[in-house]
């Protein structure tokens, strides 16, 4: 199951954890640090938690990680701890960051980066880049052998990148993404009307490519559009744990004329 092309009723609307994860570990990568608390711990004057590992559960993510579950005996719940950059059942990152959360740098070839936006290949943004160029996925493996990514998908995550950038109606006013995503307003309202004036998925991954590209790469974007599918309803509310503060910090959606 993928949260990019499946529904997951129920389940997809949870709050979920994400925690920086350290190179290390039997799988090659492991939490940097564990959450003494769950979701389900609303403030202070909530009684404590009593959280402990239950088990690794071994998936494949976009990096094959193994993901940490953990359990609250006091509140009786168990919860996911997702990599920075992960949503729950997503196989590739929201955005071009490492499991870490550091920003991957795009591939250069000899003095020149490979295509402008390349760093956002291997996300969903990855489907509005190929379909702007013109470049349709195989319909069937039939037509290319070995290919992993297919038509279906790529409309699916054409989509979502548009519901994430505030693009279509399901994601509320697009002013208030534009504000989330700390893109300019009346660029975001001019491009919310070109998409839904674009005939056909070239010119529809044009317009996202557009808005991705006023976007930086980075661990606060990816925060942002989680916020941003969270406030349309995509997935739960997105919490990181923050080993400083001390706390399951709640990532909001900010609301339209507040600096984000
Ligand atoms: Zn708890």
């Amino acid at each position: 199951m993928n949260v990019y092309h499946a529904e997951a009723p129920g389940v997809r609307r949870r709050p979920f954890v994400r925690v920086a994860y350290l190179p290390g570990g039997e799988s090659g990568w492991s939490p940097s640090s564990l959450p003494d608390r769950c979701p389900l711990l609303i403030d202070a004057t909530s009684v404590a938690c009593s959280v402990h590992v239950d088990h690794v559960r071994k998936r494949k993510t976009g990096t094959c990680l193994s993901l940490v579950v953990m359990r609250c005996r006091r509140h009786g719940c168990a919860f996911t701890l997702y990599p920075c950059g992960f949503a729950p059942y997503a196989r590739v990152p929201i955005a071009p960051v490492d499991p870490r959360g550091t920003p991957v740098i795009a591939r250069v070839e000899g003095d020149r980066i490979e295509e402008p936006l390349a760093a956002w290949r291997g996300t969903p943004f990855e489907a509005a880049l190929d379909a702007a160029r013109g470049t349709a996925w195989p319909r069937s493996e039939g037509r290319t052998k070995g290919a992993t990514r297919w038509w279906r998908t790529q409309g699916r995550w054409i989509g979502l990148a548009a519901l994430l950038v505030g693009l279509v109606a399901l994601a509320s006013d697009p002013v208030a993404v534009a504000a989330q995503l700390n893109v300019p307003a009346l660029t975001m309202r001019d491009a919310s009307q070109a998409y839904a004036a674009a005939r056909g998925y070239r010119a529809r991954g044009a317009v996202i490519v557009h808005v991705l590209s006023l976007l930086k790469p980075s661990r606060r974007t990816a925060e942002r559009l989680f916020a941003s599918g969270a406030h349309a309803g995509r997935w739960g509310a997105p919490l990181s744990w923050d080993p400083i503060a001390h706390r399951l910090r709640p990532c909001a959606f900010r609301a339209s004329g507040v600096p984000p």
